[in-house]
């Protein structure tokens, strides 16, 4: 659990204020914001990428993408915003305990990522 940041964060062992927490996950600000809202949702559960997911986890990857839905509605944000996974070194991940970044607050143009 403590093996990476988010996993001392989740500890408690790393202060950091939890905009949102339940029982399977924390919601945290990013520390280095890629637009006006740049959020975190990231499951207790330490999995290192999505691809080391198994099939036991179906309801936990579902309830993230649940909470991310509470968690852009809390903030006011529902009617427009990304979320991104990145999964591995080569896709830009850098802390490898799976994680979704929610994004909003900025202009998305249409068919560009
Ligand atoms: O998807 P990726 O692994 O690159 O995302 C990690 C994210 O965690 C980065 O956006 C980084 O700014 C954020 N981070 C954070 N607090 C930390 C360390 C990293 O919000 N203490």
């Amino acid at each position: 659990m403590t093996d990476t940041i988010f996993g001392k964060i989740i500890a408690g062992e790393i202060p950091s204020e939890f905009i949102y927490e339940d029982e399977h996950c924390i919601a945290i600000n990013d520390i280095a914001p890629q637009a006006p809202v740049h959020v975190l949702v990231i499951p207790k559960k330490a999995i290192p990428r999505l691809v080391d997911a198994e099939a036991d986890d179906q309801a936990l990857l579902g309830h993230l993408m649940l909470a991310a839905g509470k968690v852009a509605k809390q903030l006011g944000v529902e009617e427009a915003f990304r979320l991104i996974v990145n999964n591995g070194e080569g896709a830009g991940q850098t802390v490898f305990h799976l994680h979704l970044h929610i994004i909003a607050g900025r202009t998305f143009a249409e068919g560009q990522m």
